[in-house]
């Protein structure tokens, strides 16, 4: 296979089985940004940083996004040891992942985080990544499915969930409920969260996000009912 520039090593402890592996990261300094897409992904001249976000234990098969990956509670390890080291087959994501190796890993780490009661928030962004790796594959169905799960879970992290010390807040998840209702033909959800938005007082102070939610809603609007 020939080397893909952007891509390097990093170490890995498993805080399951507590062996060592190696992944794959991105130089985010070598891609350059082509395009956003309205509900946030980000294509790149590249490698895209997404199919390497989960970090998965070759020997034990524990996986998650890199940002849980060292959050396990003690009773944690039990449970994945149990209920997935158990039945792991060997299998290794150290190398240049395509995109179905790439949603493999996400779908490990939706496992994880469902057996683990990960936050909806949470579980919500393992989906939409998932979602948005079908996206770049070209598989219509797949994606509108992962698309549909993500909005359901952001809709219960929104209805019941504290977003401090989140990477989201009250505006930008609102419109993006909205946009990803949009996104699965759900006209009267979209407006719904688009009007949520727009009513925030958040929104008002950021002009970009009340823009792009005119801006959908007006989209949504003229939907076929
Ligand atoms: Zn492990």
């Amino acid at each position: 296979m020939t080397e893909i520039k952007e891509l390097y090593d990093k170490k890995v402890d498993c805080p399951v089985c507590n062996r060592q592996f190696t992944t794959k990261k991105v130089r985010m300094s070598r891609l350059r940004l082509i395009k956003r897409d309205e509900d946030f992904l980000n294509h790149y001249n590249g490698e895209n940083p997404i199919k390497y976000n989960v970090f998965v234990c070759p020997n034990c098969g524990y996986a998650s996004r890199e940002k849980k990956f060292d959050t396990l509670r003690k009773e944690h390890i039990g449970i994945i040891k149990e209920n997935i080291s158990s039945k792991w087959t060997k299998r290794d994501f150290g190398g240049p992942r395509d995109l179905d190796k790439a949603i493999e890993a996400n779908k490990l780490a939706l496992l994880t985080g469902m057996l683990l009661e990960y936050s909806k928030l949470e579980l919500g962004n393992t989906c939409l990544n998932i979602g948005w790796l079908y996206r770049l594959k070209e598989e219509k169905d797949e994606e509108q499915r992962f698309l549909s799960l993500a909005r359901d879970r952001f809709i219960e992290a929104y209805n019941t969930e504290s977003l401090t010390d989140t990477n989201m807040d009250e505006s930008k998840l609102s419109y993006l409920i909205g946009e990803l209702s949009r996104r699965i033909n759900d006209k009267e959800k979209a407006l719904t969260w688009f009007n949520t938005c727009l009513n925030l007082p958040s929104t008002k102070i950021n002009p970009l996000l009340d823009n792009m939610a005119r801006e959908q809603w007006r989209k949504a609007k003229e939907m076929e009912k």
